[in-house]
């Protein structure tokens, strides 16, 4: 009972959080009318590149650099979604999706770059509270305009949707380590097939230590160290 209560309390805070959130939002861009391109400007501002994709025929510029970021899992199972690295922030948005699916999609997506998930990783949709909090940003975004009976199921199903990719990752994640981001701060040694942080026991003192180039770290032969975890750094 007491645990039910504890449990509730902690999701009315959270609750309360998006909601501060989304307004400390609105409040920082200014933002009237919310529709898909003043979310796409806002995205803008904060230096993200709206993409838009199919999947199937795509312009030659984005499939590259779906192919480049290795997002190929990503386009087939998600019509919107996050991507960040040192060098790029992308938003993807699925051509299909009409202006409501839009905004709810976009605002979905600010809910993780305005809550900062995207410090963590590349590719967001990992994390069931992660999701909650960006659908309850997005909720609460929203939630002044007009719609919002209908948003609410759109949100619903945005978050079944979620928790599916979700459940499709981790399935992934088992079979190939998806966590291996590639980063110009490995290395290897002449003959190893593993690869390492500069500061790893192993290598500390070698003087035969080559940087990993990113055809090496493709080329699926160099796997992550088990001492110094090049993967989860
Ligand atoms: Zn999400
Ligand atoms: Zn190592």
């Amino acid at each position: 009972m007491l645990e039910l209560l504890l449990k509730r309390l902690r999701i009315n805070l959270k609750k309360m959080n998006s909601k501060r959130q989304a307004a400390a939002f609105r409040k920082k861009y200014n933002l009237k009318n919310i529709n898909s391109s003043t979310l796409c400007e806002t995205l803008g501002l904060q230096g993200y590149t709206v993409i838009e994709f199919n999947g199937i025929r795509d312009k030659k510029s984005v499939s590259d650099l779906i192919e480049v970021l290795h997002l190929g899992d990503q386009v087939s199972y998600s019509r919107c979604f996050t991507y960040r690295d040192n060098k790029y922030r992308l938003v993807f948005l699925h051509e299909d999706l009409n202006e409501e699916e839009r905004i709810v999609a976009l605002a979905h997506e600010e809910g993780h770059i305005w809550n900062r998930h995207m410090n963590r990783q590349s590719v967001i949709g990992e994390d069931v509270i992660e999701e909650f909090d960006a659908n309850e940003f997005a909720h609460y975004l929203l939630s002044d305009s007009d719609g919002q009976k209908h948003r609410s199921i759109l949100f619903a199903l945005f978050f079944i949707i979620a928790v599916l990719i979700l459940t499709i990752s981790i399935l992934f994640a088992v079979k190939k380590h998806s966590s291996a981001i590639y980063s110009e701060n490995l290395y290897r040694t002449v003959n190893g097939t593993k690869y390492h942080l500069r500061n790893c026991m192993y290598i500390i003192d070698r003087t035969d230590v080559y940087r990993l180039t990113y055809e090496e770290f493709d080329s699926g032969i160099y796997e992550p160290c088990h001492a110094c975890l090049p993967d989860q750094r």
